[in-house]
C-alpha cells in the first residue's frame, strides 16, 4: 500500500472499511495476521509496544498474529480504544474461483469491539460487572439504559439530569454513550437511535412483545435510552446477538442514594487509586465464585432502603453464620462451579465453544445438587426458599449435555473431539473408519519395511503432501525402481518421499471419514448451543440464585472471621453503634501488629449532630467513615464490624472531605468542596446520614471558619440529617451552647513526657487543645523548628487571650434561622448561603454564586 499502489483494489477496500470503522482502530485481516495501517498503526504500535514497520516504504503499519489477537485487543480496549475487526469473508481459493487469479479476498467488519460490549473471558474482569450505559433524554426527564451483555443483565433507570451522575456512579460503567451531549456527563455522544419511538419499536421487536405493559410501561426517556442502547449493540455486534434478559426497571427509591463524590470518599468498591484491593469491597469479599463477587459489588454499590428486603438478606447471612459446617459445605460446592452467566453470554453471542457447553452442564448439575442439599435442611429462611426453585429445573438440558459432551472438551471447536463416544452412532462409525484407516496406515508401514528391506522407512503426514512414505536418500533407489509400486513425490536433503496406491486409498478414507466426523460434531455443537440459548432466561436465573447464595455465605464467613454482628434495623433516624470498627483500617493496622481502638456512636433525633475535634492523625476521619460504612453494610444486608448496631434506615448517604490545596479537574478543590456542600444542604433529609470531614479547610482561616460555622448551623436547623462533622476549628465548639441537637466529641490524645500519645478514642466533650505542634514533632519536624513554632504559638495565644481570638464576638451572632430573614445587620455570608437553591442552579450559576459568596467573606 505504498503511495504507488494507492489505487490498488486492496487499498480501496482498506479505505472503505476504515471509513466504516470511524474512530475505531481497524484490524485488517491478512492471512494469519491482523494488520493496522497509517495512524492506526502508530497508535497501536506505541500502545502495544510492537514494531512499527512500513509497507512499500511509505505506509506505517504494524500487525498482531490472529492466534494472540485477544491479548492485544485487551490492551487496546483497556487503553480506551475501540477496535473494528475486518475479517476475510472468503478464502483466497474462493476469491480466485469467483473472480480470477488476481482477485482480492472479500473482507467485512464483523464486529466492533468496545469496552462495554465484551464477552470474552480474557477481556473481562471476572469479578466485576461490565456495564454499557446509554443516556437518554425526553424533555426534562433523563434515563439510563444499561446492560452487561456478558451476563445478560439489562436495567432501565429514570432520573433527573441532576441525578444522572450519581446513577452512573452506582453502575460504574465500562462505557457510556448518548445522543445529544448533556453537560457534566462524560460519555461518547452523537450516537443514533436515541428516540423513544424507535426505542419502543426496538424493545418490542427484540423481546417479541405486543406492548410494553409487562415491562411496567417505561417512560419516554427510558425508551429513548433503550433505543440508543439497542442500536449501538446492533452496530457493534453486527451478525451476532448480544445477550439481554428482559429489562428491569430500577426504582431509585429502593436504594440508598449515594453520589459519586461519596463513593470516592468512602472507597466503597474501589480505592481512590482505582483498585479493588484496599476498598470496602476488597476487604469484605469472601465470595468463592466470580458471579458472587460481581453481585457483592453491586449490593455494596446500591444498599437497599426496604426493611423487609434487607431483613431477608440478613436472615440468610445469619442462617449461614450460625452453622459453620453448613456454610463450609455450601462454599466448597460453589467453589467448584464454573461461571454460568458468562458462559451463557458467550453462547448467546455466538462466540461460545464446547467448553462453554460443558460449563453449563457442570454448573447446572452442581446447582441442582446444591438445591437438593439445601432443600433438605431445616428452618430455611424466606430468601433461600425463594431461590431454591431457580436452582433446579434443567434436568433435560444437563442430561442431554451430559450424554453429548466428553468430560473436558477443548476450548476451540475447530478440531472436534468434544462429542462423547456413544452419543451418535453415525459419528462413532466415522470415527472408527478414520481410526481403522490410521491403524491400516500403521500396518502398511510395517509391510513396506519388510517388502523393501528398508527398516528406516516411515509413513509421515504433513500439510502439503498429506500421508507419504519417506526413506533416507541412500535407500531411495529401491523405491525409485520402475516396478516398485511407489511414485516419487519429493527429494529432500537426505530423504526422499513417495506415494503408493494403497497408502493413497487408506489416506483418503481417513480424510473423508475425519471430515464427515468433524462436520457432524459441528452440527451437534450448533444444536446444543441452540438448546442452551432457548433456556437463556431460566439459566440466568440459576446463575443469579447461585450468586446470591455465595454472597450470603461469604458475608457470613466474613462476619465469623471478624466477630461482626447482625445490625438491627429501625425506621426512626437513629444510629447507635457500640464498639464499631473500620474494616479496612483495622486490617491495615493488624498487618503491622497494631490494635484498632473500637468506638461508639450514638445519634438520634435529639442528638443528631456530632462535632468532633482533636489532633491531626487522631482518628477523626476513620471514625466518620466507619460509621458511614457500618450503615452502608447494614443496608446492603451484611453483618457489621461492631459489638452492637442499631441502624435507622438511611435514605441518602453523603460523605465529603475538605479540600487540601491541590487542584482537581481545573477547578480549585475549595470550589469543588463548596459546590458539593451546597448539594448536600439541598438534598439531605431527616433520614440522611452526612459525614463532613474538615469542610472549609481549603481557604483562609476566617473564610473557612465562617463557612464551616454556617454549614453546621444549616445542617442542624434545616437539613436535620444525622451528621458527623470533624473539624480542627476549635472555635466551632461554641456552637454547642446555641444548637440543642449538637454535641461535642473529641478523639483523645495525651502528652506524656513531652511525647504525644494518640489514643484514637472518641470521647465526649471538646478537645482541650489542638496538639498541632506535638503532631509536627511526632512527624519528625527538626527540634529547632519545633522549638521556634512553640514560641510563635505562645505569642499568638497571648494575643488571642487579650482580644478573644478570631471567634470573639461570634457568641453575639443571631441564630441561623433569624439570620435568614433579610435584616440589615444579619451575617451576609450565612444569608447568601441560605438563599441559594442548588436545585435551581445550573453549574455556571453555581460557580457565579460561589464567587459572590467569596466576595462577601
Ligand atoms: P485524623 O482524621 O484525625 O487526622 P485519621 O482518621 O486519618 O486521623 O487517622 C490517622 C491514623 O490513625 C490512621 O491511619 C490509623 O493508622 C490510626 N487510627 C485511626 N483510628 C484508629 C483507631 N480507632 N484505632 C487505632 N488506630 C487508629
Amino acid at each position: 500500500m505504498a503511495r504507488a499502489d494507492a489505487d490498488t483494489p486492496m487499498m480501496q477496500q482498506y479505505h472503505r472499511l476504515k471509513a466504516e470503522a470511524g474512530d475505531a482502530l481497524l484490524f485488517y485481516r491478512m492471512g494469519d495476521f491482523f494488520e493496522l495501517f497509517f495512524e492506526d498503526a502508530k497508535i497501536a504500535a506505541s500502545c502495544l509496544d510492537i514494531a512499527l514497520t512500513r509497507r512499500g516504504d511509505e505506509v506505517p503499519m504494524c500487525g498482531v498474529p490472529c492466534h494472540a489477537a485477544e491479548s492485544y485487543l485487551a490492551r487496546l480496549i483497556r487503553a480506551g480504544h475501540r477496535v473494528a475487526i475486518a475479517e476475510q469473508t472468503e478464502s483466497p481459493a474462493e476469491a480466485r474461483k469467483a473472480r480470477g487469479s488476481k482477485a482480492l479476498v472479500d473482507r467485512a467488519i464483523v464486529r466492533l469491539v468496545t469496552p462495554g460490549t465484551l464477552t470474552e473471558d480474557t477481556l473481562l474482569e471476572s469479578g466485576s460487572a461490565n456495564w454499557l450505559a446509554a443516556v437518554g433524554r425526553a424533555g426534562d426527564d433523563c434515563a439510563i439504559a444499561a446492560c452487561d451483555i456478558s451476563t445478560g443483565r439489562f436495567e432501565l433507570v429514570a432520573c433527573t439530569a441532576q441525578e444522572l451522575a450519581a446513577e452512573l456512579a452506582r453502575l460504574g460503567p465500562a462505557e457510556v454513550i448518548g445522543g445529544e451531549p448533556l453537560a457534566g456527563i462524560d460519555a461518547r455522544w452523537g450516537h443514533e437511535g436515541f428516540d423513544s419511538v424507535a426505542g419502543e419499536r426496538a424493545l418490542k421487536r427484540r423481546f417479541g412483545l405486543a406492548d410494553l405493559d409487562g415491562l411496567g410501561s417505561p417512560g419516554h426517556a427510558e425508551l429513548a435510552a433503550a433505543g440508543g442502547l439497542l442500536a449501538y449493540l446492533d452496530a457493534t455486534q453486527r451478525d451476532a446477538t448480544a445477550f439481554l434478559g428482559l429489562p428491569r426497571r430500577v426504582q431509585r427509591s429502593a436504594y440508598m442514594a449515594i453520589d459519586a463524590a461519596t463513593r470516592v470518599s468512602l472507597e466503597i468498591c474501589r480505592t481512590a487509586e482505582g483498585t479493588v484491593a484496599g476498598s470496602l469491597l476488597g476487604e469484605i469479599d469472601r465470595c468463592v465464585t466470580a458471579a458472587g463477587r460481581r453481585l457483592l459489588g453491586s449490593d455494596l454499590a446500591a444498599p437497599l432502603t426496604d426493611r423487609t428486603a434487607i431483613e431477608d438478606r440478613l436472615d440468610l447471612v445469619a442462617w449461614f453464620h450460625e452453622e459453620p459446617i453448613r456454610r463450609d459445605r455450601v462454599r466448597s460446592a460453589l467453589r467448584s462451579l464454573p461461571d454460568l452467566g458468562r458462559a451463557l453470554g458467550r453462547l448467546v453471542a455466538g462466540r461460545g465453544g464446547p467448553r462453554d457447553l460443558a460449563s453449563l452442564r457442570d454448573g447446572l448439575g452442581g446447582a441442582a445438587e446444591l438445591g437438593r442439599n439445601l432443600g433438605a435442611q431445616a428452618l430455611r429462611p424466606r430468601l433461600l426458599e425463594a431461590l431454591l426453585p431457580a436452582l433446579g429445573g434443567h434436568e433435560a438440558l444437563t442430561d442431554a449435555f451430559g450424554r453429548a459432551l466428553v468430560a473436558s472438551p477443548p476450548l476451540d471447536a475447530a478440531k472436534g473431539g468434544f462429542i462423547a463416544e456413544g452419543f451418535d452412532p453415525e459419528l462413532d462409525m466415522l470415527r472408527n473408519a478414520s481410526s481403522d484407516g490410521r491403524r491400516a496406515i500403521a500396518e502398511l508401514e510395517g509391510r513396506y519395511r519388510e517388502s523393501t528391506g528398508v527398516s528406516a522407512l516411515k509413513i509421515r503426514h504433513n500439510a502439503v503432501l498429506g500421508y507419504h512414505v519417506e526413506v533416507p536418500a541412500r535407500h531411495a533407489d529401491k523405491l525409485l525402481a520402475a516396478d516398485s509400486g511407489f511414485t516419487h513425490r519429493q527429494t529432500m536433503a537426505g530423504a526422499v518421499r513417495f506415494n503408493s496406491p494403497a497408502l493413497h486409498e487408506e489416506a483418503s478414507r481417513v480424510l473423508e471419514a475425519g471430515g464427515y466426523a468433524l462436520s457432524l460434531e459441528q452440527a451437534h455443537l450448533q444444536r446444543l448451543t441452540e438448546a442452551a440459548v432457548a433456556e437463556a432466561g431460566p439459566i440466568s436465573a440459576t446463575a443469579d440464585a447461585l450468586a446470591r447464595i455465595d454472597v450470603a455465605a461469604a458475608l457470613a464467613e466474613r462476619a465469623a472471621e471478624g466477630g461482626w454482628v447482625r445490625p438491627s434495623l429501625h425506621d426512626t433516624p437513629c444510629l447507635e453503634i457500640e464498639a464499631g470498627r473500620h474494616p479496612v483500617v483495622e486490617r491495615a493496622l493488624s498487618r503491622s501488629g497494631e490494635r484498632f481502638v473500637a468506638n461508639d456512636c450514638c445519634l438520634g433525633p435529639t442528638d443528631r449532630l456530632w462535632l468532633i475535634t482533636g489532633p491531626n492523625m487522631g482518628g477523626k476521619s476513620t471514625f466518620l467513615r466507619q460509621v458511614a460504612l457500618i450503615a452502608l453494610l447494614a443496608q446492603a444486608g451484611s453483618f457489621v464490624p461492631a459489638a452492637r448496631a442499631k441502624v435507622g434506615l438511611v435514605d441518602r448517604l453523603f460523605s465529603r472531605v475538605g479540600a487540601s490545596d491541590n487542584l482537581a479537574r481545573g477547578r480549585s478543590t475549595f470550589m469543588v468542596e463548596m459546590v458539593e456542600t451546597a448539594a448536600i444542604l439541598a438534598q439531605a433529609t431527616e433520614r440522611s446520614l452526612v459525614i463532613l470531614d474538615e469542610i472549609g479547610r481549603g481557604t483562609s482561616t476566617y473564610d473557612g471558619l465562617a463557612i464551616a460555622w454556617a454549614v453546621v448551623e444549616a445542617m442542624h436547623d434545616e437539613a436535620k440529617a444525622r451528621t458527623l462533622f470533624a473539624t480542627h476549628y476549635h472555635e466551632l465548639t461554641r456552637l454547642a451552647g446555641r444548637l440543642p441537637c449538637l454535641s461535642l466529641h473529641n478523639v483523645r490524645a495525651r502528652e506524656w513526657k513531652g511525647d504525644l500519645v494518640l489514643l484514637h478514642e472518641v470521647a465526649e466533650g471538646a478537645a482541650d487543645r489542638s496538639y498541632g505542634i506535638a503532631v509536627a514533632r511526632l512527624a519528625g519536624l527538626p527540634p529547632t523548628v519545633v522549638a521556634r513554632a512553640k514560641s510563635v504559638l505562645a505569642k499568638l495565644e497571648a494575643g488571642r487571650d487579650a482580644t478573644g481570638g478570631i471567634a470573639a464576638g461570634l457568641d453575639d451572632l443571631p441564630l441561623f434561622a433569624a439570620a435568614k430573614s433579610p435584616e440589615p445587620e444579619a451575617d451576609l455570608l450565612a444569608e447568601a448561603l441560605g438563599g441559594i437553591d442548588p436545585d435551581a442552579l445550573t453549574p455556571r450559576e453555581a460557580l457565579e454564586a460561589l464567587y459572590r459568596l467569596k466576595a462577601l467573606a
